[in-house]
């Protein structure tokens, strides 16, 4: 049973794709399509920007896998340092007060790139970890200094910050919502600045702190640029005039740096676009490339003031792999490498190629509205008249066609459809250089002219 015994295909790759169907629950995927369709794609191996699948086909990997694999896959420094710290001290506890060298040095490491007086790390394994923990942690925070009631959390629509409790809670797309109930007690959304003025968006943010009540509120959390939104990009001093809000009502802000950490945005952080220090960050994904689980939340000097002055007896709040000695050696070796072989500085100039790409796109064809990208974060939205913002019908499906058409051409990358909305996210590895990021504008420009020919014969 399971046993593949002719690597390469045939009756071995019916066999693993009928497994599939029947003992693997994919996360965040339509069971339904699952069981009739099959998978997707069948992963095999993984070379810098390319995966090739169990046919041999070769994809560019447009998203980074999920959002994540920044230096590329197939780096043997990551897994030799796996090997050679999981030879020496695979695991071994954080917990009371126990503590070794890779989480020592990962936790320094990440201090000194945060901005500012941002200096103690709590580990986890992965960003919804992160942002419960970020939520448990300012809620304490205030509790402690004798305020327990500041216990709510303003974030925005179209925000995602993961499927564990509070973090479920904390996005901002409904759908995520629907699987076990609501769990939105002390959790409120403020509208996203998208299409609309930072003045707009901020008085929004306003009315909201108002009417929850200011004193009432632990924290506002938000992403830097919202990724699984669909690569929003807000005006350039909308985080400025955040950072004065929260500080005029005294808010805790938190930075969900979970896909603009670590060079995505063309800045370590993605904050850093805008010179903007919040209270908080959360990051995973790219700390480790994806190489393994790893995530973390860092605080300001302010807040770890504060724990170290008024907790009284233990946080009881800890994962048995918060600081995991062999995840914390790759992040190591992760993080040398993005700064060793400049990917920030490469992520901001293949990014701005990128957009350069994406613009001639516009140029040539109607269906495509606006195009943006900061770093090498990026989205191509798609419009039925990109004059007036009118969207297709969503039955149209027009943003998934366009994804199967670059499927087809062998060009991985995600669509964002909801709200009427159809856009097409693209967050390449960091390590892509110039020819590639034109191999990727070829395939999407081929993608979309053939979308809007099918269209045209609609
Ligand atoms: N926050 C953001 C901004 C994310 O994009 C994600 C995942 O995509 C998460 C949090 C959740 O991270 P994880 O899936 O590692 O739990």
């Amino acid at each position: 049973r399971g046993v593949i015994n002719n690597r390469t295909g045939g009756a071995a790759l019916d066999n693993l794709i009928e497994l599939d169907k029947k003992h693997f629950l994919h996360p965040t995927t339509s069971i339904q399509q699952q069981q009739e369709q099959g998978v997707k794609l069948l992963a095999e191996s993984g070379q810098g920007i390319y995966l090739k699948d169990r046919d041999g086909k070769t994809y560019i990997d447009a998203m980074s896998s999920l959002w994540n694999v920044h230096i590329g896959h197939g780096r043997e420094e990551l897994a030799d340092t796996a090997a050679a710290q999981m030879k020496k001290l695979a695991f071994s506890s954080a917990f009371s007060s126990f503590s070794h060298e890779p989480g020592i040095r990962l936790a320094e490491k990440i201090a000194k790139l945060a901005p500012e007086d941002l200096n103690a790390v709590f580990f986890t394994s992965g960003g919804s970890e992160s942002n419960d923990s970020a939520i448990k942690l300012v809620r304490h925070y205030w509790k402690i200094q004798g305020k327990p009631n500041r216990r709510k959390i303003v974030a925005l629509k179209r925000g995602y910050h993961g499927v564990a409790s509070a973090s479920t809670s904390a996005t901002g797309i409904p759908e995520f919502w629907e699987m076990a109930g609501h769990m939105k007690d002390d959790f409120f959304h403020a509208a996203t600045p998208y299409r609309s003025t930072t003045q707009e968006a901020i008085a929004c943010l306003r009315e909201k702190f108002e009417s929850e009540g200011p004193d009432t509120i632990a924290a506002f959390m938000a992403e830097p640029i919202q990724g699984a939104g669909g690569v929003l990009i807000p005006q350039d001093d909308y985080f400025t005039e955040v950072r004065k809000l929260c500080d005029e009502y005294g808010i805790l802000f938190i930075a969900d740096e979970v896909i603009t950490g670590f060079g995505r945005t063309g800045t370590m952080f993605g904050l850093q676009n805008w010179e903007v220090v919040p209270d908080v960050i959360t990051f995973a994904k790219g700390v480790t490339s994806g190489y393994i689980p790893l995530g973390g939340v860092v605080v300001s000097d302010a807040i770890h003031n504060v724990l170290k002055q008024k907790s009284k007896g233990t946080l009881f709040h800890g994962f048995t792999y918060s600081g995991h000695p062999t995840a914390a050696a790759v992040g190591l070796k992760n993080i040398e490498l993005i700064e060793k072989e400049g990917l920030v500085e490469n992520s901001r100039k293949m990014g701005g190629k990128l957009l350069e790409g994406f613009k001639r796109i516009k140029d040539d064809l109607e269906i495509v509205g606006e195009v943006r990208a900061k770093g090498l974060l990026g989205a191509v939205e798609l419009m039925k008249n990109p004059e007036t913002n009118e969207s297709f019908s969503k039955e149209q499906k027009v943003a998934p066609r366009v994804i199967e058409e670059l499927h087809q051409r062998g060009v991985i990358c995600r669509s964002v459809t909801y709200e009427s909305t159809d856009i097409i996210c693209f967050a390449p590895p960091l390590i892509i250089n110039e020819r590639q990021v034109e191999e990727i504008i070829d395939h999407l420009y081929q993608s979309i002219s053939a979308v809007q020919e099918q269209l045209k014969a609609l």
